[in-house]
Formats: C-alpha cells, sequence, structure tokens
C-alpha cells in the first residue's frame, strides 16, 4: 500500500520488484503481510498512513511499515503503534525480503533508530557520486537500485509512470523536514534514468513523470549542472510523453526553459512551488523571489510557450505572516495566471527552523486564510482553463470514457480533459477545447496522433 507522492510510488515499484526477485507473491487477496509504504511529510499525511498501518491491522495479517513516516520516526513509531509488527527505514530496503520473512517467523526486527539523513553523505556535491557506488557507503536510496538491470515491478497498468531521477534536498526551506530523512541531493546516473525509462515503456507507459525532491539541482553531484538539458530529449526519443517535475524556481534557467518548451515530446509543463510572493515571507522561510522575480520568469516561459501549463504550491499562516504579506499573494496569484494552485496552511514540524519561529499565527486564522486563498485559487484556475477554450490540446487518455490529460495537467493534481469522439486508453490525440468544468476541460477529437496500439520500437 502506498501513501504520499510519486516518489513514494516509485519506491513501492522497486520494493515490489526486489520482493517478487525474492520469490514473493504480490497479492490484494489475504495477504499473510502487508507493507505499508508511509508518508511522513506534514500532519495531514501522518494521520492517512497512521490509519492504513491500522486498517492493514484489522485484516488479520502481519504489518510492516516503511516510507517516509517509518524514516522519520522509527522507534517511536513502533512504540506507539503496536499493531505495526516492523517500522523499517530506507536502509532496510535492500533486505526487505529477509525483513518479511522475520516477520513471519514471528522474529522481531529491531525498529529503525531516525537520524539526520544528511549527514550521511559528503556535503560537497561532486563528492557523493563516488560515496554512493555500490559497495561503497551503505545507505538506502529508495528508487535508485535500478541500474542496466531494472529493479521494479509495476503495482498497476496506467499508461503513465512516475521515474525518479533523484533523491534528497540540499535546500534549507525553514518549513520542511524532508532534507532531514530524505538525505542529501543525490542525482542516479543517466544511464540508470534511461534503462529504467526503457523498461517501462516496453511495459506499456506513454508518459513518464521525472520526479524527485528537487529536480532542478539534477547532475550537479555527476558535475554537469545542466544534465538534464541533456537528458531530457533522451527520454523523448523513448516515450511519446515526458514530463519533468517539482522545479526549484531559485534554480530555474533559460536553458532549462528552452529545453521544456522547445524539445518534442517533452510537455511544456512547469511545476514551481512558489510557496508566497511577499519578499519578507520568503526570506523568512529561507526562500528566494518575490512576485516581480516570478512573474518575469513566468513572463519568459509564456514568451517560449504561450500555453505551457504552470502549476504551484503556496502556503499561508507562516509564522509573521501579515494582511499586507496576504494581500501581496493574492496580487501575485490573480497576476500569475496558473494551472493549478495548491494552497497549504502553515503546521510547525518537528526539527525545522520554523517550529521554532516568534509570531505564529493564530490556527483559526491560518485556516480562514487558506479558505480565503483556496477559494481565490479556484476562481483564477477556473479563469485560466476558460481562456484555454479554443486551444487544441494533445490528451493522453486514460480511461474508456475518453477521459484524460492535456500537457498541462499533471496525474491526480491538475484536473482532466474528457474528449469526445472514438478514443481509447493509451492513445495520445489532438482535441479542441469546447467547454471547461472548473479547472477540467472538454474537448472534441481532431485527430489521433499515436495510438495506443502503436506502441513505440525503443532503441
Ligand atoms: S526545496 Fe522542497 S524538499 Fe527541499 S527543503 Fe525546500 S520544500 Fe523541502
Amino acid at each position: 500500500m502506498t501513501l504520499g507522492c510519486a516518489r513514494n510510488e516509485v519506491d513501492s515499484e522497486e520494493l515490489a520488484g526486489r520482493l517478487e526477485a525474492a520469490g514473493w507473491e504480490l497479492t490484494d487477496e489475504a495477504p499473510d503481510v502487508v507493507v505499508v509504504n508511509t508518508c511522513g511529510f506534514v500532519e495531514s499525511a501522518k494521520k492517512d498512513s497512521i490509519d492504513t498501518l491500522l486498517a492493514a491491522s484489522d485484516t488479520g495479517a502481519k504489518v510492516v511499515a516503511v516510507g517516509c513516516l517509518a524514516e522519520r520516526y522509527g522507534e517511536e513509531l513502533a512504540g506507539q503503534l503496536p499493531e505495526a509488527d516492523a517500522v523499517l527505514g530506507f536502509d532496510s530496503y535492500a533486505e526487505m525480503s529477509t525483513h518479511l520473512r522475520s516477520v513471519l517467523d514471528g522474529v522481531a526486527i529491531p525498529s529503525h533508530t531516525p537520524g539526520d539523513r544528511r549527514k550521511l553523505l559528503p556535503i560537497s556535491p561532486v563528492e557523493r557520486a563516488a560515496a554512493v557506488e555500490p559497495g561503497t557507503i551503505d545507505i538506502g536510496l529508495p528508487g535508485h537500485a535500478g541500474g542496466p538491470q531494472v529493479v521494479r515491478r509495476r503495482l498497476d497498468d496506467s499508461p503513465v509512470a512516475p521515474l525518479k531521477l533523484a533523491s534528497g534536498c540540499d535546500r534549507r526551506c525553514a518549513f520542511c523536514a524532508i532534507p532531514s530523512f530524505r538525505g542529501a541531493f543525490v542525482s542516479r546516473r543517466p544511464s540508470d534514468v534511461l534503462a529504467e525509462a526503457r523498461w517501462l515503456a516496453e511495459h506499456g507507459v506513454r508518459e513518464l513523470v521525472l520526479v524527485s525532491e528537487n529536480s532542478t539541482s539534477y547532475g550537479k553531484d555527476l558535475g554537469d549542472l545542466q544534465l538534464l538539458e541533456t537528458l531530457l530529449p533522451e527520454l523523448a526519443a523513448i516515450a511519446p510523453r515526458v514530463r519533468l517535475s517539482y522545479l526549484q524556481p531559485a534554480e530555474m534557467r533559460p536553458t532549462l526553459v528552452d529545453t521544456l518548451t522547445r524539445t518534442p515530446g517533452v510537455v511544456p509543463y512547469f511545476d514551481m512551488s512558489f510557496q508566497h510572493a511577499s519578499a519578507t515571507v520568503l526570506r523568512r522561510m529561507r526562500r528566494f523571489g518575490d512576485t516581480a522575480r516570478f512573474l518575469d520568469l513566468l513572463a519568459q516561459i509564456r514568451a517560449a510557450a504561450p500555453t505551457a501549463g504552470v502549476r504551484s504550491n503556496v502556503i499561508v499562516g507562516f509564522p509573521g505572516e501579515t494582511e499586507a504579506d496576504v494581500a501581496e499573494l493574492e496580487h501575485f496569484l490573480t497576476e500569475a495566471r496558473l494551472d493549478a494552485i495548491g494552497v497549504f496552511g502553515y503546521s510547525d514540524e518537528d526539527g525545522t527552523e520554523a517550529e521554532g519561529l516568534p509570531d505564529k499565527v493564530d490556527p483559526d486564522e491560518v485556516h480562514r486564510r487558506v479558505a480565503r486563498l483556496t477559494a481565490l485559487a479556484e476562481q483564477l484556475t477556473a479563469q485560466r482553463a476558460d481562456e484555454r477554450v479554443g486551444e487544441v490540446v494533445e490528451v493522453l487518455i486514460e480511461s474508456t470514457d475518453g477521459e484524460g490529460r492535456a500537457a498541462h495537467q499533471a496525474p491526480d493534481v491538475d484536473g482532466t480533459t474528457l474528449v469526445s469522439g472514438d478514443v481509447r486508453v493509451g492513445d495520445i490525440v489532438r482535441a479542441v477545447v469546447v467547454g471547461t468544468e472548473g479547472v477540467d476541460l472538454l474537448a472534441d477529437l481532431v485527430d489521433i496522433i499515436l495510438p495506443a496500439a502503436l506502441v513505440p520500437v525503443v532503441a
């Protein structure tokens, strides 16, 4: 069972690949043991993970907790949740088969002892590549196991799949705990990413969604800060559609904008979390930028690709945020014309710098600001969708009723496009937008660019 983000989906499929290779049968029917790949990002996600663990234990099967919540809290989680038969961290993934056998044999496995995973690798990025070579520092990098020999087992037959570029993050955003439990930034070798992309394409995947904690940093530890600009066209030669996610606005560069807007097969899609627009709040978040610089970046993108898709997340209620700061954020969002906006209320996260900041905003006021910004976001993104009426969009069909996603719509978060016409799951089609329902589009089929049946010959 997988919770959380697309990165966790990759980790689950890698674990499934390891277990199947070790002789385990993956099933939903009366399993002997349930592995719950948890999320530990924020309060609501932690609660969902614990609820899922409890529900799994109600089935009578053995329950093993892995993933970010297990990595972040380890023994503490085990102490509070006796329903979990084992709580294992990332360093246990390579030996997961052995651990599950022990659990089934009733052998107690010591719970994971959490620590700051940033300390496991050299501070200097370029020294890390050598440090994580197989047989050197023995640390778990979920989703990195695949080399020439891909370690993965698909857990669904969707025509879209996430593909991990890298793990960890070197930034220090004051509200974020991810670097402490996902560790320092480590890129996967391009050859490993390409091998896994071929494997996915051979298994019916039409759209690769490239994921990491901070994709804009890809290659910095491999001695090439612009490695993405080389890798993206290579991936586009393997799968019909390539989407890049998790871009850091502070690390955007003209060459990357160029590659994302001018490479056939790479969708002009910008998943950039601005988080706020007030310079004062952003500095306190230890982030770069302000309204003017963000609007300038968006103008550069739209100059290169006027219909490019842009999604972003924002946090309201950060310590010290004033009414004027909220107004600045509203002004930015109104000018930015984003396709999708995620609005989150600030909450303290264990071990983050912001947890210790003064001037906390009253939780009720945080809720009011979330409601206010969410209402504005819904209005603005619906307007942005309306602007696309008459536009010809390319849609990957994902369900038999003709529903799919256009180039500006990432899976699960950005809305869908319902195409009327004779289409099949896996088809990539051109369709003209004739209407909207909120952020969702209604479109009429123009023609089929790549029929589902035509599985591309993978070079
Ligand atoms: S860039 Fe993202 S993952 Fe990294 S510290 Fe900031 S919010 Fe967290």
